[in-house]
């Protein structure tokens, strides 16, 4: 069932079962007016009759001649029947016999008024007491034509109106609906037009600020995360293949020069070693990318464990130091908690090392003196700062150093990768990364996580 449907079902639903109360509501109130004002008539023409009666005097074996009672529309089918307190009948109207049961007598007698109703036929019945004191009974008897007439005319016009405003209802809220739906119906057909080739299409917004319009804001937001993230994959598929084609290229130069004349044993040694040079770079790139992958998985695949902070940076510098060893890496502990599971980081070790060389080696890298000074800051936070004295990094560039392949130097040696992987991994480990930067003064590179315990007492607290 469509909305549209739905909604226009909903709609008559409530709005005919509105009606059908209220129609209902009337002709009942109607029906109940009718029989009051007919009841107060027979009650009138009662009294009248017993009165005339009075005034006319009666013979005790019941007079038969009919007495006027000047009712201007007269009654319909009517009979007055008068008893004495000896249940004898002492006046009958219409001389008809009597159709009620006697047992209605002896209730008037009692001081009751009675009232009946068979089919369409109404009975009053009322005590009465002549001015000699002499206790009769009225019962007067007459079927209301007008009435019911006007009451079945009603029930009619309740009936057809109530039928035909359903089919208006309908129709209505048919409208009503598709003109409701019209911007979602508007906000199907543009999404269907926008496709990969033309993902930078937004949809039309509107001036009104309903939830449409939010609705197609929403979109239009993820659309353009979507795009940012179309344009990052192509400009990084396009960037790898260029990083991976360069040494390639190089070494087919190298292999394809050494082999258009037949060379030294030493000459073969060089081409060789300069081969090796770009395949090592090769495998570091490599390298990169599957970490990249690696590190860009969803952190809930991942298995983390409390990592010592101290004893990882400690590590990561003679690893470096053995590969480099012209580099100097200096770790200074600004202030040294008390208990070890202040210096705990909650991670996975390999990840947290791949991050941290990558900071340390740039520090010694692009700095001029090729030494990297690392600050470990423990407050509510664990904070690491990888501090350098090289020509910075200029404002413009600031914003890109994190994409993949970003080089603003290519003096130095390098693929771009390092500190994208790096903040990937950070991000991962619910860290932050952050730099500040002088031109011609140097870098630095602060890096915050949160402690073990924090995150332990906060998935408590969470648990609670
Ligand atoms: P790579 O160092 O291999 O070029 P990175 O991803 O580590 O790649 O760094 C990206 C770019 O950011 C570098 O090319 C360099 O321009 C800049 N950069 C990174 N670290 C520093 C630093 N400590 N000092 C100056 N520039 C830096």
């Amino acid at each position: 069932m469509t909305i549209r449907t739905r909604l226009t079902f909903v709609f008559a639903t409530m709005v005919a079962s509105i009606m059908l109360l209220f129609s209902l509501s009337i002709y009942y109130l109607y029906s109940q007016h009718r029989e009051t004002e007919f009841k107060q008539r027979l009650r009138e023409e009662a009294f009248t009759t017993v009165r005339l009666l009075q005034s006319v005097g009666h013979d005790s074996g019941g007079v038969l001649r009919r007495i006027d009672v000047g009712d201007p529309i007269a009654l319909y089918k009517d009979q007055v029947v008068v008893y004495n307190s000896n249940n004898t009948v002492i006046y009958n109207s219409s001389g008809q016999a009597i159709r009620f049961m006697s047992t209605l007598v002896t209730q008037i007698h009692n001081g009751r008024e009675v009232y009946v109703r068979e089919n369409d036929d109404e009975l009053i019945g009322v005590p009465y007491q002549s001015k000699k004191g002499e206790k009769l009974a009225v019962i007067v008897t007459a079927n209301d034509r007008y009435g019911f007439s006007k009451l079945n005319r009603l029930r009619q016009i309740l009936t057809v109106g109530w039928i035909i405003s359903l089919g208006i209802l309908i129709l209505a809220g048919w409208l009503f609906a598709g003109d409701a739906l019209k911007p979602v119906s508007d906000i199907i057909n543009q999404v269907n037009d926008i496709s990969a080739t033309n993902i930078n299409a937004r949809l039309r917004v509107g001036r009104q600020h309903d939830e449409l319009a939010k609705l197609a804001a929403t979109f239009n937001a993820m659309l353009g995360r979507l795009d940012e993230a179309f344009t990052a994959q192509k400009s990084f598929v396009s960037h790898a293949s260029h990083e991976l084609r360069t040494p390639l290229a190089v070494m087919m130069g190298e292999v394809e020069v050494s082999l258009m004349q037949t060379r030294s044993p030493e000459e073969y040694q060089k081409v060789l070693e300069g081969v090796l040079e770009e395949i090592q770079k090769l495998r570091k790139l490599v390298n990169g990318l599957l970490e990249l992958t690696s590190a860009s998985a969803d952190a809930a695949t991942l298995s983390f464990e409390p990592v010592r902070v101290d004893e990882l940076l400690w590590q990561v510098r003679s690893t470096i130091l053995q590969q480099n060893p012209s580099y100097s890496i200096d770790i200074r502990f600004e202030n040294m908690p008390e208990q070890e599971e202040e210096l705990m980081i909650l991670g996975v070790d390999p990840l947290l090392r791949t991050a941290f060389q990558n900071l340390m080696e740039n520090g010694c890298k692009y700095s001029h003196n090729q030494q990297c000074v690392v600050s470990v800051h423990i407050n509510s936070i664990i904070q690491v700062s990888f501090s350098d004295k090289g020509d910075g990094i200029s404002t413009d560039e600031l914003p890109h150093i994190y994409e993949p392949f970003f080089r603003s130097n290519a003096s130095v040696a390098g693929n771009g990768l390092g500190l994208a992987l790096a903040r990937r991994i950070i991000l991962q480990h619910r860290g932050s990364i952050d730099v500040q930067s002088t031109l011609g003064e140097g870098s630095t590179f602060t890096v915050s996580f949160p402690k073990t315990y924090a995150l332990s007492t906060e998935s408590k607290s969470a648990g609670e």
